[in-house]
């Protein structure tokens, strides 16, 4: 899949839209999600342009993917929620439901989160 470089978070990225920013690095910038499911709902991107995590697994520089992750953990604690826990999320792909087509990850946290996921057989 081509990026498209007029997604909503290329877009926040360029800084033609606003967000409410909680962390920016050389490789990643976080903000809190617009429609939050849960009490503390953030998304960190890479600043590179990569649709997925197959596209940045497979085309991110070591630096990229290295500043990528370790940014992820920086915000967590950053935000606090290290002790009480959190959970990362990246949907790839139209049967993840991937909205939007700049690589994210979710970062959930601030209740009990529940289940990871619905078990497929209900
Ligand atoms: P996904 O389904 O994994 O692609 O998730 C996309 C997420 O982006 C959703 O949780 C949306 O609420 C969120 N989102 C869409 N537009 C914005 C925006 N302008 N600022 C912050 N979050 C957004």
């Amino acid at each position: 899949m081509a990026y498209d470089n007029d997604n909503i978070f290329a877009k926040i990225l360029r800084g033609e839209i606003p967000c409410d920013k909680v962390f920016e690095d050389e490789h990643a910038l976080a903000f809190r999600d617009i429609n939050p499911q849960a009490p503390l709902h953030v998304l960190v991107i890479p600043k590179g342009a990569y649709v997925n995590m197959d596209d940045f697994s497979a085309q991110g520089s070591d630096a990229e993917i290295a500043g990528f992750i370790r940014a992820v953990g920086q915000v967590a604690r950053e935000l606090g929620i290290v002790d009480a826990g959190f959970r990362t999320l990246a949907n790839n792909g139209p049967d993840a439901h991937q909205e939007v087509p700049h690589l994210h990850v979710h970062i959930f946290a601030g209740r009990d989160l529940g289940r990871m996921i619905k078990n497929f057989k209900d």
